[in-house]
C-alpha cells in the first residue's frame, strides 16, 4: 500500500510537472512583449519595470526579489541596461535557474551589433552606456535576434514545446519582416535628417530608417540637461534644420517644450515600450508602427 501511495504521489508530480507552465520573468516591457508572442498561454510571466518607466533607473521593490526567485527564466537586455539594479535583485533572489550563463539566463544582447561601445570606459564621467548603446531593441532587426534568443531558451527549459516556441518566434519575424519594409518606405522621404531626443536611446532606431538622431538634450546618457548645454543645442537645431524632438515618456516634456519654443520645433511623444505612449498596448509591432507613424506624421508637417 505504502508503494502505491508512493507511486501515484509520483505520477502526480509528474502530471503536475508536465502542465506546469514556464516562470518567466522580463525585466522591460519590450522584452515581456516578445516573450509573451513566442510563449503564449505556455507562459507564466511577468515584468519587472512599467512602461513609462526609465529603464536605467528602477525603483526596485522587495517584490521584485519574490519573482526572481520563482522565476524559471529570465529575460534581460544585458550590455548594461538593467546593470545599476538588477545586479543586486539577483543577488537577493538565491535561484540557481537564472544566474548567468544558466539555460533561464536569457541575456538577450548576445549576437547584436552593439553601438556607440567606449574605447575607455569613465564612469567618472557620469555616461549610464557603459557597455556601448543599450537601446538595440529600437532596430526591429535586432527583435528578431532576441525572438530567437527566447525561443531557443523556451525549447531547452520545456522541450516538449519546442516547436510552438519556434514557430511563434517565426511568426513574429514574418510578421515583423512585412511591416518593415512599409516603415521604411514612410521615413524613407526624410533620410538623412536631424532629429534630437532626449536621451540617447535611438541611435539603432536612426541607422536603420537613415535619420540622424543625433542631437540630445542631456549633455551624456543620464546627465539632466544644463542651460548652458540646451543653449548649445538650440544653436545646432537651428544649424541643422532639425525640427522635430523625441521624449520618452519618463523624461522632462517641460524642457523639450522650452526647447521647441525657441527652435519652432514639434515635441513627439514617444516610447521605447509597447504601452509607454498610448496605441502602443498591443506590443513590439504596434510600438514601431506608432514610432514610424509619428514621427513620419511630425516630419512631414515641418518639411
Ligand atoms: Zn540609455
Amino acid at each position: 500500500m505504502k508503494t502505491l501511495v508512493s507511486v501515484a504521489t509520483v505520477l502526480i508530480a509528474l502530471t503536475a510537472n508536465v502542465h506546469a507552465k514556464l516562470n518567466v520573468v522580463a525585466t522591460t516591457p519590450d522584452l515581456a512583449a516578445i516573450a509573451r508572442d513566442i510563449g503564449g498561454d505556455k507562459l507564466e510571466h511577468t515584468k519587472l519595470t512599467r512602461p513609462t518607466e526609465d529603464p536605467h533607473f528602477v525603483d526596485a521593490k522587495p517584490s521584485f526579489i519574490v519573482k526572481l526567485n520563482k522565476a524559471d527564466a529570465l529575460i534581460h537586455g544585458g550590455a548594461e541596461l538593467e546593470a545599476a539594479w538588477l545586479r543586486p535583485l539577483l543577488e537577493g533572489a538565491r535561484n540557481a535557474k537564472i544566474v548567468s550563463a544558466s539555460k533561464g539566463d536569457v541575456r538577450c544582447c548576445d549576437g547584436v551589433k552593439m553601438m556607440e561601445v567606449p574605447t575607455t570606459l569613465d564612469r567618472s564621467k557620469g555616461d549610464i552606456h557603459a557597455a556601448g548603446n543599450p537601446h538595440y531593441l529600437m532596430d526591429p532587426e535586432n527583435a528578431k535576434i532576441v525572438a530567437h534568443h527566447i525561443a531557443d531558451a523556451f525549447g531547452q527549459l520545456d522541450s516538449a514545446n519546442r516547436e510552438f516556441y519556434l514557430a511563434n518566434a517565426n511568426k513574429f519575424i514574418t510578421a515583423l519582416d512585412a511591416k518593415l519594409a512599409g516603415w521604411q518606405a514612410q521615413l524613407a522621404p526624410f533620410k538623412g535628417q536631424h532629429i534630437v531626443a532626449y536621451h540617447n536611446s535611438w541611435i539603432y532606431f536612426a541607422e536603420r530608417f537613415g535619420l540622424k538622431i543625433d542631437l540630445f538634450l542631456e549633455p551624456k546618457p543620464g546627465i539632466p540637461p544644463s542651460p548652458a548645454h540646451l543653449a548649445s543645442i538650440i544653436a545646432k537645431m537651428k544649424e541643422e534644420n532639425a525640427r522635430v524632438i523625441i521624449v520618452d515618456p519618463y523624461l522632462n516634456r517641460k524642457t523639450a517644450e522650452t526647447v521647441a519654443r525657441s527652435t519652432g520645433a514639434t515635441v513627439v511623444d514617444a516610447a521605447q515600450f509597447p504601452g509607454g505612449v498610448k496605441g502602443t498596448e498591443g506590443g513590439y509591432l504596434a510600438l514601431m508602427d506608432y514610432l514610424v507613424n509619428s514621427l513620419a506624421k511630425a516630419l512631414g508637417e515641418k518639411k
